[in-house]
C-alpha cells in the first residue's frame, strides 16, 4: 500500500537560453506529492506516519522553499553571488533561519545560506522530480513523485527496492541496530 504526502514549495527559476517567457526570472507555488510505498506494518496499521515522511524530506526539500534555482551555467548566477556579497547576505543573514541541510548530488548543490540551488539541467517540473528522488531515494521507498507548478505538471513511477524495518508502535524507521530512535522499542 501507498502513503502520500504533499508540500507546497516557493521558489523563483528560469530557463536559461529556453524561447519563450520562462527564460525570464520568475516565481511559483509548486506542489510535490511523495508516494511511499511498503507494506503494512501491522502494530501500527501504517505503511509510513505521514509526518515523518513530511519530516525526512522536508529537511532536504526545505532548501527549495523561497528560494532561487539557477542552471549552473546561467550567467545570473554569478551576477547574484555579486549583489549577495556586497549587501554581506552571501554567507547568510540572522534572519535566515529556515534552512535546510546543505547537499550535493549529481543533479544539484544547494546552499542554504543563501538560500540558492545550482542545477546541472534547467529546472523543470520533470528537472524537479529527477533531482528530488536522487534525494530522497535512499531514505524512503519512493514509488511516485508529482511535481505540479501552475499549468505544468508531471509524474514519475518507481519500483521501491526494499522493504524498511519499522517501529511497531510508531511507526518509524529502525535504526541500524534494529532500535527506534523515537520510544527505544528494541526488534527482537
Ligand atoms: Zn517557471
Ligand atoms: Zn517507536
Amino acid at each position: 500500500m501507498r502513503a502520500i504526502t504533499t508540500f507546497d514549495i516557493q521558489y523563483a527559476h528560469r530557463f536559461y537560453r529556453f524561447q519563450g517567457e520562462a527564460q525570464y526570472l520568475h516565481g511559483h507555488t509548486g506542489i510535490l506529492t511523495i508516494e511511499v510505498e511498503d507494506t503494512i506494518e501491522p502494530g501500527v496499521n501504517m505503511v509510513f506516519p505521514c509526518n515523518e515522511i513530511q519530516k525526512t524530506a522536508w529537511s532536504v526539500i526545505k532548501n527549495f522553499d523561497h528560494a532561487l534555482v539557477l542552471r549552473e551555467d546561467d550567467p545570473l548566477l554569478p551576477a547574484i553571488l555579486g549583489v549577495y556579497e556586497k549587501q554581506g547576505i552571501k554567507n547568510g543573514a540572522p534572519s535566515n533561519k529556515m534552512k535546510g541541510e546543505a547537499f550535493k548530488t549529481e543533479l544539484c548543490t544547494a546552499y542554504p545560506d543563501c538560500r540558492l540551488v545550482v542545477t546541472k539541467e534547467t529546472m523543470t517540473v520533470e528537472g524537479m522530480i529527477k533531482m528530488v528522488y536522487e534525494l530522497l531515494k535512499d531514505k524512503l521507498n519512493i514509488a511516485k513523485i508529482t511535481f505540479t507548478s501552475g499549468v505544468n505538471g508531471a509524474s514519475q513511477e518507481y519500483k521501491p527496492v526494499k522493504s524498511i524495518d519499522r517501529c511497531p508502535q510508531c511507526g518509524i524507521a529502525l535504526g541500524e541496530n534494529g532500535v527506534c530512535p523515537k520510544c527505544g522499542y528494541r526488534k527482537k
